[in-house]
């Protein structure tokens, strides 16, 4: 394998890189990224193993490199250990599907806020440099979605709306704006914003070599779980993979309060590459909180759900017939319970990534849904169609 060279042109030597949360989705692509394309090790960590299992198998060229603890980083001793033996640590570890931010904010806010803290005292008590990922949500909602209907205030926020310095998140300028506490699911978000806080006080205070990763819909193949398949029957991933188990089923896409809030969605693989190049070029990261995100895809949630189902792509990738009603409404009450709410439109500024690291998304919404749901379609289809044969009555 020939040598790994920085942006600015120097040979990067193998780092070992203790990775908290290895076993999720964005683990999993790093780690393979890590494996494949480079010498660096990895101390893996997280309380499942599965979506890494294919690079845990004995005899593999990079088998050496890469060491899987299964450790809850809530209560194990063994952490502090592992923080010392690398030189950066990736914490990933998270409770991040929005179903969980109003029905389990404590568990919630313990797991991306007072379980993070000890990481991040490890890391700057023993000088290790920390890659630590927030999120987009730390924006919050715009100022324009707090104004009563009628207002004429709110009217001219429309008209701001045409202009971008109104709406782009700015990672060194846009406050971050959070509903009521009533309204549980920003629990998340707060939590989030906290340990950002921790973070940027210990490297003001006392020098801890940090960068926050702020990911803006990272989608693709091995996010979250196809409930009943791979994850509870009863469970709530987030909405790709919502969306496909409605594909699978061949029922219409649930459009939570009319499908009306705008995202921006990056392929994983574009979004590794930007991760990767916050893990070699520290001398470029350091001190930074980077958007992560691919500002040219943005859609409405119905737009999402269209497009998904459109013959374009699910029926491109699946052979089956396009739904005659590829859409219901339902009321977010009834779909995430009581204390629900929403971020209304992300936008990331690329201002920072692109100067420090000089990263630009490639892939198009299209092509980016294309392949994940020939991904969906080719893992969980058999299995939906007998776990379906199985619930009809006999
Ligand atoms: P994920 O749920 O797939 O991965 C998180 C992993 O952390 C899981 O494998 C889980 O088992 C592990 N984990 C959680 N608590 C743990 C604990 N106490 N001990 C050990 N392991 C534990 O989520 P993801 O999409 O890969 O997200 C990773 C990070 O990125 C999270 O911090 C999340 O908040 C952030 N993020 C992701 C997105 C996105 O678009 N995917 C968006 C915003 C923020
Ligand atoms: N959503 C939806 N139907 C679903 C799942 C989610 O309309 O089956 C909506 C949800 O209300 C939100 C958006 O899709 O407006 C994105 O939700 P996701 O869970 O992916 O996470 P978020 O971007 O809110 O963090």
């Amino acid at each position: 394998m020939a040598a790994r060279l920085d942006l600015d042109g120097q040979v990067i030597e193998p780092l070992k890189i203790c990775m908290i949360g290895a076993g999720g989705f964005i683990g999993s692509h790093l780690c393979e990224k890590l494996m494949w394309e480079t010498q660096h090790s990895v101390l893996a960590i997280d309380v499942y193993s599965d979506k890494i299992q294919h690079l845990l198998e004995p005899g593999q060229s990079w088998s050496s490199r890469i060491e899987f603890h299964r450790i809850n980083i809530k209560h194990d001793s063994r952490l502090e250990g592992l923080i010392k033996l690398a030189d950066l640590t990736i914490n990933l570890a998270a409770i991040c599907t929005p179903a969980d931010y109003n029905t389990r904010p404590l568990d919630t806010i313990y797991s991306n806020f007072i379980d993070a803290l000890p990481v991040v005292r490890y890391c700057s008590d023993n000088n290790k440099r920390l890659i630590h990922f927030s999120t987009c949500e730390v924006y919050g909602k715009t100022i324009g979605s707090f104004l009563p209907e009628d207002s004429s205030l709110r009217k001219a926020c429309i008209l701001f709306f045409l202009d971008p310095s109104y709406y782009v998140l700015k990672e060194d300028e846009s406050p971050c704006i959070f509903g009521p506490i009533e309204k549980q699911r920003w629990s998340y978000a707060c939590a989030k914003q906290l340990i950002e806080r921790v973070i940027y006080a210990e490297g003001a205070e006392n020098g801890l070599e940090f960068t926050i990763v702020r990911p803006f819909n990272w989608i693709g193949p091995r996010m979250d779980f196809i409930p009943g398949i791979d994850g509870p029957s009863e469970g709530v991933p987030r909405v790709l993979a919502c969306f496909s188990t409605n594909l699978l089923k061949s029922e219409p896409l649930k459009l939570v309060d009319g499908g009306q809030s705008q995202r921006t969605f990056v392929y994983i693989k574009d979004a590794i590459d930007a991760v990767m190049r916050m893990v070699e070029n520290p001398q470029r990261a350091n001190g930074y909180v980077f958007n992560v995100g691919n500002p040219d895809n943005e859609v409405t949630v119905r737009e999402l759900a269209l497009m998904m189902t459109e013959a374009s792509v699910y029926t491109k990738v699946s052979g089956r017939p396009q739904l005659d009603e590829p859409t219901i409404d339902v009321s977010s009450k009834e779909f995430y319970g009581e204390g629900y709410d929403d971020s209304d439109k992300r936008i990331p500024d690329m201002t920072i990534i692109k100067k420090q690291l000089e990263w630009e998304p490639k892939t198009s919404l299209f092509d980016l849904l294309e392949s994940t749901l020939t991904y969906q379609h080719k893992t969980y289809a058999r299995a939906m169609q007998q776990l379906l044969s199985k619930s009809l009555p006999t």
